[in-house]
C-alpha cells in the first residue's frame, strides 16, 4: 500500500528525464509533451537558461522572508505590471492562492464602500481552485460534493451570457467583483467573446465592481499573447496568475490596478514563502527567456499550425464537434467522454489530456516547433478516428 494519500487517479508512468518537449520515463521510453504539467512548462524541460538562472539562485540565496524587501519580487512585480499594465503585484504559491487574494482583495473592497455582505459574480463551468473559497467559487458540483457548507458570497451566471450579469445587476446590492476566466481551461476550452469581455467591464466600470480575470491557465503567453484579456484590448482591475509564470517551480501572482491598487494595507494579507528569491528568480528567466525566443508569436504560429493540422486531418469525421481554443491552448470536443483516449495517446508516446469529459486537451509547451506540432498531429489524428468510428 502506497503512503502517498489516495487523491489522484495517476497514469501508470512515472518520469525520469526531459529536454524540449521530450520526456523520458524510468524504462527509457520518450513521450511527446502536449501537456505542459497542465500549462505550466512553457519552456519545456530542463530549458538551460532556466536551470541556469535557478542554480545560480539557489546558490546565493533561497527565502528570506517578507518582513524584509525580496528584490527579486520587486523586480518580478515591476516586469509583470509592466508586461500587463497592471500598478502592483502580490506573490503567492499556486493558482488557488491568486484567486484566494483576489476574493480576499474583493470583499475587502467591497467592506470599504460600506457593503457588509460582499458578492462576486462567477461563471458556471469555472474552476478557480480547490481550496475552500476557491472551491465555492468553481463551478464544478463534482469537486464541491462532499465538503459543504460551501462559502457564500458568490452568485453564479451562465459563460458568455451578459443578460444574466445585467439582471443579476439589477436585483443584487451586494456584488462587488466579477471573476472570470478568459478561456475556460478546467471547463472545456471554452472562449470568452470578445465582445462579451468589453460589456462586462463596461457594466463593472458603470456599477463601481472589480473587474477580475482568472488567467491561471491562459496567461504568461499561452494564448499567443501575454494575458489572454489582451486578445479583448482589455486591461483588468485585477489579474490573477500561476501555472506558466515560474516554468514549474510554485509561485501565483495577484495584480491589482486601478480602484483595485491600494485595497490591501500592511497586515491585511501575506505569505511565508510567497515571492521568495528562488521562485522569484526562475520566473524573471521566463519572462526573458520568452522574450528573447519569441514566444508569443510561437504560440500564435504553432497553435495555427496545430488548429490547420487536426482541421484537415479530422475534416468530415462524424463525432468531432468543435475545434477551438487560442494559441496553444487548444480543444478538441467529442460527441461522447473520450477519458480512455489519454491512456491510448500514452501508448503511443504523446502526453494529452482530457477536461470536461468530451474535450481533448492540448497544451504544448511554447517552445513547440513545426515538426512537433505536427508530430502531435499525426500521433492524435488516428487515435481519435478509431475511437469515433467504434461503439461506445
Ligand atoms: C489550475 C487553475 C487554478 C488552480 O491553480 P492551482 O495552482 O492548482 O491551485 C485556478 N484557476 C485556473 C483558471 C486554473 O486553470
Amino acid at each position: 500500500m502506497s503512503h502517498v494519500m489516495n487523491t489522484y487517479n495517476r497514469l501508470p508512468v512515472a518520469f525520469e528525464r526531459g529536454e524540449g518537449v521530450w520526456l523520458w520515463d524510468v524504462d527509457g521510453r520518450q513521450y511527446l509533451d502536449a501537456l505542459a504539467g497542465i500549462a505550466v512548462n512553457g519552456l519545456g524541460h530542463a530549458h538551460p537558461r532556466l536551470v541556469q538562472a535557478i542554480a545560480q539562485q539557489a546558490g546565493q540565496l533561497i527565502h528570506t522572508s517578507n518582513i524584509y524587501r525580496v528584490l527579486h519580487q520587486e523586480e518580478l512585480a515591476d516586469a509583470l505590471c509592466a508586461l500587463a499594465g497592471m500598478d502592483q503585484a502580490f506573490f503567492c504559491n499556486s493558482g488557488a492562492e491568486a484567486n484566494e487574494a483576489a476574493i480576499k482583495l474583493a470583499r475587502l473592497y467591497g467592506h470599504q464602500r460600506g457593503i457588509d455582505t460582499p458578492t462576486i459574480v462567477v461563471m458556471e463551468k469555472a474552476w478557480h481552485g480547490r481550496t475552500i473559497a476557491t472551491l465555492s467559487a468553481t463551478g464544478s458540483r463534482k469537486a464541491q460534493a462532499g465538503f459543504e457548507p460551501l462559502l457564500a458570497g458568490f452568485v453564479r451566471v451562465p459563460y458568455n451570457d451578459m443578460a444574466a450579469v445585467k439582471a443579476v445587476a439589477e436585483h443584487n446590492r451586494n456584488i462587488v467583483a466579477v471573476l472570470l476566466e478568459p478561456i475556460q481551461g478546467e471547463g472545456g476550452i471554452n472562449v470568452a467573446d470578445v465582445e462579451y469581455q468589453r460589456s462586462l467591464q463596461q457594466l463593472c466600470r458603470e456599477r463601481d465592481w472589480l473587474y477580475m480575470v482568472d488567467e491561471v491557465q491562459t496567461g504568461i503567453g499561452r494564448t499567443g499573447y501575454w494575458f489572454a484579456t489582451q486578445h479583448a484590448q482589455i486591461v483588468p482591475d485585477v489579474m490573477v496568475l500561476a501555472k506558466g509564470l515560474g516554468s514549474g517551480v510554485p509561485i501565483g501572482a495577484c495584480l491589482a490596478a486601478g480602484p483595485a491598487r491600494d485595497v490591501f494595507k500592511p497586515g491585511n494579507h501575506g505569505t511565508t514563502f510567497g515571492g521568495g528569491p528562488l521562485v522569484c528568480a526562475a520566473a524573471l528567466a521566463t519572462l526573458s527567456i520568452m522574450q528573447d525566443e519569441k514566444l508569443l508569436e510561437n504560440a500564435q504560429h504553432q497553435g495555427q499550425r496545430l488548429h490547420a493540422g487536426f482541421t484537415e486531418a479530422l475534416a468530415g469525421v462524424a463525432g468531432v464537434m468543435a475545434i477551438r481554443g487560442q494559441g496553444l491552448m487548444m480543444g478538441i470536443e467529442l460527441a461522447r467522454p473520450c477519458g480512455e483516449l489519454v491512456k491510448q495517446a500514452l501508448e503511443k508516446g504523446l502526453l494529452i489530456n482530457v477536461t470536461a469529459d468530451t474535450v481533448v486537451r492540448l497544451l504544448p509547451p511554447l517552445i513547440l516547433n513545426d515538426g512537433e506540432a505536427d508530430q502531435i498531429v499525426m500521433r492524435l489524428a488516428p487515435l481519435i478516428k478509431t475511437f469515433l468510428s467504434t461503439a461506445p
